[in-house]
């Protein structure tokens, strides 16, 4: 069973994270006998995610909750179904729980809605700033969405970023302001990031960054204001 608990679902990053890629980067995350799923991916039916938990042999009844960090499809794609097979609790921030479960309507434009269908999932735990989920801390980083949250590992620097900040070409970024509910917002909570004790990004897109965090981040709060917000 020991053994059991320090293996890893998916590439392996550091101890303890496993990264499944895909569109949306998912995590693992396992800490003792506590083990979390870090965002689901665009797949409806969480394929990437039932694959990487049979190439572990790991039964996917050890996830103990399925954290979004965002409720963009490409991050809850697979939620539903792993809510409805696995009946693990689904917690995402307060703010960004109606588009979860559907009780807003999803703002994406009609036509990147056909391509993009949303499957709704009910969500069990409405988070809020400064929330603890096991050995995580929620931080609220408002801007892509209402609710986007980071999850902090503050003893082991750890940051799963969603698209508050992704990874691109070795650099830090966010995503396209077009995607953003508020690039003004978006742009403030970078300094609210930059506060955290970090050495490890796992980014909802692009790459792990395991070295250089604060000076790549550093470069991107200086970049920002005109990157994503200059106007024409
Ligand atoms: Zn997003
Ligand atoms: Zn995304």
């Amino acid at each position: 069973m020991a053994t059991e608990a320090r293996k890893t679902v998916g590439s392996p990053v550091v101890e303890g994270v496993g990264r499944i890629p895909g569109l949306g980067n998912c995590y693992t995350y396992c800490e003792g006998d506590e083990m979390f799923l870090i965002d689901t991916g665009f797949s409806r039916r969480a394929k990437s995610i039932v694959r990487a938990f049979g190439d572990s042999n790991m039964p996917m009844a050890r996830v103990g909750k399925i954290l979004l960090t965002h409720w963009h499809v490409d991050h809850m794609g697979g939620a539903a179904h792993l809510v409805e097979n696995l009946h693990v609790p689904l917690a995402c921030h307060a703010n960004d729980a109606p588009f979860v479960d559907g009780r807003t309507k999803d703002p994406t434009p009609l036509l990147m809605r056909l391509f993009m269908r949303v499957h709704h999932a009910p969500v069990a735990i409405s988070l809020k700033d400064g929330d603890r989920v096991g050995p995580l801390v929620v931080v609220h980083t408002p801007g892509h969405t209402p609710g986007s949250v980071v999850y902090h590992h503050p003893a082991r620097k750890i940051l799963f970023s969603g698209d508050s900040v992704v990874e691109r070409k070795g650099h830090l970024t966010m995503p396209g302001t077009g995607f953003a509910t508020s690039p003004d917002q978006a742009v403030q909570s970078l300094s609210r990031i930059r506060e955290l004790d970090v050495e490890v990004m796992l980014p909802g897109h692009g790459v792990p960054v395991t070295s250089n965090f604060v000076p790549l981040l550093d470069d991107l709060i200086k970049r920002a204001p005109v990157e994503f917000l200059s106007r024409p």
